[in-house]
């Protein structure tokens, strides 16, 4: 079955001055539902990372800053929210679920959380919308709990995931792929294991042929026995971020080529949401839905289908 991490605090409301459309989360699973793609059953509802669990990535000091809400307005200014304490615990229940899904991938082929993606986050500090780095989190814990030896992070937000590349810098058993916008934010960019940076207005052809020189030769090479897969949205022609020219078919395209090299590798792979901020809500609602449309499809569908 479809596993996928919803929790009502993902509808947490921001100000709409701050860009970030949170109705997508609950857009997506509404959509989802009405289509009959999925079922209540396939909902699950994370837990919250322990503060333990939090340590494992994140220094005690930005942690503590967090839990006591004593960011000053410098470092709280770059995460893009105004810090609340439900902010930092909804940022506590996407990064277990995270990790959860990373478990039920392991258990189903593949496993989805509706949130997640926050790469902008560093051990130190929080940036880009993001509070805590939900991909290290996992990793760091299935590496120390013995779930993972290799893992895999196929990025293709089109910002750099700079906080997956700080963090794992140093950490052989995770293998950080980003490609991204070279002429985006965040515009002092980490080394990741591997950057492709793409040039402004590249289209569907073009970014497809790119990630299918890549992606193959990786699986081969690395062999993780889990991916995360960051299926951000922002990619789109039409976001207001992105500075690609991606079409729907073309994002689409993008995903099914991730899903199905995944699963002929027999690689688990956890998908997380990133970004999308398309004018029309509707672009990135069905961008995010085709994800899930897909999932289901390749790992489900098809395959009860053959074994009939
Ligand atoms: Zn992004």
């Amino acid at each position: 079955m479809l596993k996928i991490a919803y929790s009502e605090i993902f509808r947490y409301s921001v100000p709409e001055k701050h860009r970030f459309p949170m109705q997508k989360y609950t857009m997506i699973p509404e959509r989802l539902l009405a289509e009959g793609i999925i079922t209540q059953a396939n909902f699950f509802a994370p837990k919250k990372l322990s503060e333990e669990e939090i340590l494992t990535t994140h220094t005690t000091e930005y942690w503590h800053k967090l839990k006591t809400q004593t960011l000053t307005a410098k470092e709280a200014r770059p995460i893009g929210f105004e810090m609340t304490p439900t902010l930092v615990d909804r940022g506590r229940y996407i990064a277990h679920a995270t990790y959860e899904c990373a478990l039920y991938a392991q258990q189903y082929g593949v496993a989805m959380n509706v949130a997640g993606g926050t790469h902008h986050a560093f051990a130190d500090h929080g940036e880009g919308f993001c509070v805590f780095n939900d991909v290290c989190i996992a990793s760091n814990l299935l590496l120390a709990r013995g779930q993972a030896k290799k893992i895999l992070v196929v990025d293709l937000d089109v910002h750099q995931g700079n906080g997956n590349a700080s963090i794992m810098a140093d950490e052989p058993r995770v293998f950080v792929f980003s490609m991204h916008g070279a002429k985006n934010y965040p515009f002092r960019k980490q080394i990741s294991d591997l950057d492709i940076e793409l040039a402004t207005d590249m289209e569907d052809t073009e970014y497809l042929q790119i990630l299918a020189d890549t992606l193959p030769r990786l699986i081969t090479e690395f062999a993780p026995d889990i991916i995360f897969y960051q299926s951000a949205v922002d990619v789109l022609a039409t976001d207001k971020l992105g500075k690609l020219a991606l079409s729907q078919e073309g994002c689409k395209a993008r995903d099914e080529y991730v899903l199905r090299h995944a699963k002929a590798a027999n690689i688990p792979v956890a998908i997380v949401m990133g970004g999308g901020y398309s004018e029309d809500i509707e672009d990135v609602v069905e961008a995010h839905c085709n994800t899930f449309r897909l999932a289901q499809q390749i790992f489900f569908d098809e395959a009860s289908s053959n074994s009939n």
